[in-house]
């Protein structure tokens, strides 16, 4: 926690300054171009892939990336809420999902462990079964391609449940939004754009 407050005072005292202009500006405006949908993971962090600013990216964070499909009535819903009102209200016009390799989540639904003293994760992790369904049809070598594979199959899924939010159901039929599925590869920095039904490398590997 100390390194945190260090941080927190260097922010203040030399970061905040340099970018003074900025600051004003986002004191008083707030016009994020794109939502950024990925995974809690300490290591994706989306400022510093994408190299945006503040005041750029509207993110939701979530373990596994993952995406409730809309359920209406089954009460307050943090993720919802964030999607319908950066869609509706900021009007950004593109949203991303982003995995990653290494994804504890994705690694959790993979291996069929025991959740038992981890309920919450156990509920929260229902979310991806349609993507476990999937890989499931897969053969893999090795239990590491396994994971890499519903990774993948994952942001899939997850651009799927997005598609069922009444605020992105009204923003595509306009054509004011398009949906975006990325995994970032720790190891290499790579990222690698989907597209349904198949995929293209955005950035090369190594
Ligand atoms: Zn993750």
């Amino acid at each position: 926690m100390k390194d945190i407050a260090e941080g927190f005072r260097r922010f203040t005292t030399e970061v905040f300054p340099a970018q003074a202009a900025l600051f004003e500006r986002l004191a008083t405006t707030h016009q994020p171009s794109t939502l950024f949908i990925g995974c809690s993971d300490s290591r994706v962090v989306p400022e510093l892939v994408t190299q945006s600013d503040p005041g750029e990216l509207f993110v939701i964070r979530t373990a596994g990336n993952l995406v409730p499909p809309c359920a209406p009535g089954a009460g307050a819903d943090g993720v919802a809420a964030s999607i319908e009102y950066a869609v509706t209200v900021l009007g950004v016009t593109s949203v991303i999902v982003c995995g990653h390799s290494g994804c504890g989540a994705m690694t959790a639904l993979s291996s069929d462990g025991d959740l038992a003293a981890l309920p919450a994760v156990a509920a929260w992790l229902r979310h991806g079964a349609a993507a476990r369904a999937r890989s499931d049809a897969g053969d893999f070598p090795a239990a590491e391609d396994e994971v890499a594979a519903l990774v993948r199959d994952n942001v899939l899924c997850q651009l799927a449940n997005l598609r069922t939010h009444p605020a992105v159901v009204r923003a595509l039929a306009r054509n004011e939004v398009t949906l975006h599925g990325w995994v970032y590869d720790i190891a290499s920095g790579s990222v690698e754009e989907f597209e349904t039904g198949g995929g293209r490398l955005l950035t090369p590997a190594g």
